[in-house]
């Protein structure tokens, strides 16, 4: 009677789960009621949040609601079949143009989401024998999509161009892609993306970076981290971005070469099987990334929202960390620290996220605190009056 033997899956999970209660580690479902700018209201409370990702303040924007209301009532809600079938419409071919001419890219092609982009391209390009190499520090979905393909997943230490020099002359042989994020999701530094161009170039391996952070905040009219370094089509040849965070919408598109999208819409299963977004969305988007490209003054506010915050935040000497971007994390090591300092914020009416392992390595647990130009300087100013109040260990610097 083997069967009698057999694990039961479902009660294997609950012990996990209830192993993960019994530490600082479990995570937590919270409904949100109504949300006004970077004011979330939930359960009678009213709390000012600094853990979204809508940097350019365009999630609410009217012009975005009123593309989607109107492409919704003129050509329904959902796209009603995958891009192959009958799902690709005008609206997403607009939105591709429009997001490859930012980049500054051939083509670019949709995907219902950042992570399947990711999962799709990587199991796409790769296959067993290949190698990929990796920032320690990339989103969970690059490492997943690396996983997925079979490939040989190499990790070096974060931005460590001489690591990951190592580890591609170590496979010389082997066909291979470098993978990197270009702002870093949980650190907020850019990556050295000028030094890795030139080890791919050297090395005969493709560069692709995921600029889900960087696309609308950095670069010129926003087109990104690439686009700051200085950096072609040609030195990145596969760029992936998302549209739910600065752009304010959902979904995500990569961008590259012609033969990259063709093979891309021929093979990639995440892209093939799956129901396309919905028109009335990629409309929205297209209006967020006009908004992205022409109204500068957003990125100016978020880099002054920024610069204010670093000030003030070294003047009381909280654990900043290396970020000029609008993730601004305050390192504090121990995941119940991290936890505290929420619950106190909290307490004073904002909303901060503690981000602790396996998000991130252990004893590296800390508020992420982003900023938006939906943000006021007297949000940040509150935001520091709150820290000062906490006791948080101070900075080594
Ligand atoms: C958010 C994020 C993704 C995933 O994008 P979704 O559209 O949210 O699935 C991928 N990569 C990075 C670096 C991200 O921050």
């Amino acid at each position: 009677m083997v069967a009698a033997t057999r694990p039961d899956l479902i009660a294997r999970l609950a012990a996990q789960t209830a192993a993960r209660a019994d530490s600082q580690l479990p995570r937590s479902l919270r409904t949100i009621d109504h949300a006004d700018g970077p004011w979330l209201q939930l359960g009678g409370h009213r709390l000012l949040s600094f853990c979204s990702n809508d940097y350019l303040g365009l999630a609410q924007h009217p012009q975005l609601a009123a593309a989607l209301k109107r492409v919704a009532s003129d050509e329904g809600v959902g796209s009603t079949s995958a891009h192959l079938i009958c799902g690709h419409r005008a609206e997403h071919a607009e939105l591709e143009e429009a997001l490859a001419v930012w980049t500054g890219r051939e083509r670019a092609l949709l995907f219902s989401t950042g992570y399947m982009a990711n999962l799709g391209v990587l199991q796409t390009l790769l296959a067993k024998g290949d190698v990929c190499v990796q920032d320690k520090l990339n989103h969970a979905c690059l490492l997943d999509g690396a996983r997925l393909a079979g490939a040989e997943l190499k990790r070096y230490p974060h931005a460590d161009v001489d690591a990951a020099a190592r580890q591609l002359a170590s496979a010389h042989a082997a066909a291979a892609l470098l993978a990197t994020d270009g702002v870093f999701s949980m650190d907020g530094d850019t990556a050295p993306l000028r030094q890795l161009a030139g080890l791919c170039r050297r090395e005969h391996t493709t560069l692709m970076v995921d600029d889900a952070h960087g696309l609308g905040v950095v670069g010129e009219r926003g087109a990104g981290s690439v686009q700051a370094a200085g950096l072609s089509q040609h030195d990145v040849p596969l760029l992936m971005a998302t549209l739910g965070k600065a752009l304010g919408c959902s979904g995500a598109f990569v961008a590259g070469p012609a033969a990259l999208i063709e093979g891309l819409i021929q093979f990639s299963r995440p892209y093939i099987y799956t129901t396309a977004m919905p028109p009335a969305l990629a409309a929205a988007a297209l209006e967020a990334v006009r908004l992205a490209q022409s109204e500068c003054w957003r990125r100016d506010k978020l880099a002054a929202l920024i610069a204010r915050f670093r000030r003030g935040a070294t003047e009381l000497g909280l654990p900043l960390m290396a970020s000029t971007s609008a993730i601004q994390p305050l390192l504090l090591g121990r995941a119940e620290d991290a936890l505290a300092a929420t619950r106190a914020l909290e307490a004073q009416g904002l909303w901060v996220s503690a981000i602790r392992p396996p998000t991130v390595p252990t004893g590296q647990a800390r508020l992420r605190i982003t900023l938006s130009a939906a943000h006021e300087e007297i949000h940040v100013d509150r935001l520091l009056a709150a820290l000062e109040t906490l006791g948080l260990p101070r900075s080594a610097g």
